[in-house]
């Protein structure tokens, strides 16, 4: 399988390099593109041998370039998506975080590669979009995300579903007391109990709003109706998610919580291999698995996202442009936790949604609204 990975350097990009060289002999690097981690990107370089390499500035580029002769260093955005363009490519798996997931995606699916996608904002900004591009060059759609994952495998007849049920650990907040969440830390805010990712995600996760991403990126995967989409909080993390058919029956994904083994999966997809995760599932080791509903109070952002998902248009562009600028202003401790889901509805009840937006439109909405929410933040 002749693959390249967008985002080389991030979490995601990490641990399938970590995949890749436990089955050196079922996959070819073709392209690597990391952000402005250099100094790794450039082992990475040295580990993989790849044709092509992108970086994030030209200075990046043109000291790499000298140290690689034989590889063609490319940068910016123009980089990723020339990566993406390459026909060399079976695979291309997209794990840049962000809007930059969007254009690069969209020209895997116009060279008919196949997409392992690692980016939910590519489908919350333009799902229908993608989607419907996708379908018409018959590229397939990979969700690397756990929960996406587990539905693509236990997705059989979408005719006779009845509703898909996402899991979510909870985050660290999930046994807090409301006030204590609006005045945490960040520093508590990136201790996530289950999962070990990127810093946005993590946040995300306290929040909810990272479930709430997912349920409009599985609105879009799986061309199913946000009514028949339920999020349910399961802190042990191991069923990853679930399809409950129209006779009662339920089908779950279960296994550990390991980024590695939905990666491989979209990787080898439609095979299984050995692979990297060795250790064997054990129920009794596993003991209890609990579940509980959400709490919408405590996490209003999973309700945001339900809203801007079924009203559509570019509702759910500004939510995610509004959410993730107020991610990185809470991040730099110029806003509390609290203020992102203000911040996030405040922009969404200013918007005058756009329905059936161009690729244009989403990119102008999704700028204006960073303006805004970065003049708002600033200190
Ligand atoms: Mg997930």
């Amino acid at each position: 399988m002749k693959i390249s990975i967008l985002g080389s350097t991030g979490s995601i990009g990490r641990q399938a390099v970590e995949v890749i060289q436990k089955m050196p002999d079922f996959f070819e690097i073709v392209s690597i593109a990391g952000g402005s981690n250099v100094e790794l990107l450039r082992e990475q370089i040295k580990l993989l041998n790849p044709k092509n390499v992108s970086v994030k500035s030209e200075q990046d580029a043109i000291k790499l370039q000298k140290e690689f002769p034989k590889i063609n260093v490319l940068f910016g955005d123009k980089g990723l998506v020339d990566i993406a363009s390459d026909k060399t490519n079976e695979r291309i798996l997209v794990s840049v975080s962000g809007k930059a997931g969007l254009k690069p995606t969209l020209a895997a699916i116009d060279n008919h590669i196949d997409v392992a996608l690692a980016n939910k904002e590519t489908l919350v900004m333009a799902g229908d979009i993608v989607m419907s591009r996708a379908k018409k060059e018959g590229v397939k759609i990979l969700p690397v995300d756990s929960e996406h994952g587990a539905i693509h495998q236990c997705l059989s007849n979408r005719n006779e579903v009845e509703k898909l049920i996402i899991t979510a650990s909870g985050g660290p907040f999930r046994n807090k007391s409301i006030d204590e969440m609006k005045n945490a830390t960040v520093e508590e805010t990136l201790h996530h109990p289950r999962w070990n990712m990127g810093k946005k995600i993590t946040i995300d996760s306290a929040t909810l709003m990272n479930k709430g991403l997912e349920v409009i990126e599985a609105h879009h995967l799986f061309d199913m109706p946000y009514e028949k989409i339920q999020v349910v909080v399961h802190p042990q993390s191991i069923v990853h998610s679930a399809v409950e058919y129209v006779d009662g029956s339920v089908i779950a994904q279960l296994g550990f919580p390991s980024m590695h083994i939905p990666i491989q999966y979209t990787l080898t997809y439609p095979h299984r291999f050995e692979g990297i995760e060795t250790r064997s599932f054990d129920f009794i080791k596993a003991g209890r698995l609990d579940f509980d509903a959400p709490d919408l109070e405590k996490f209003p952002c999973l309700k945001l996202a339900f809203e801007a998902g079924k009203k559509g248009g570019t509702l759910p562009v500004v939510m995610n442009a509004a959410n993730e600028e107020a991610v990185f202003a809470f991040l730099d401790k110029k806003i509390s936790l609290w203020q992102i889901f203000e911040i996030t509805k405040n922009m969404m009840e200013n918007h005058d949604n756009i329905l059936s937006p161009s690729l244009e439109q989403i990119f102008d909405i999704d700028r204006i609204t960073r303006e805004s929410v970065k003049k708002l933040t600033k200190i």
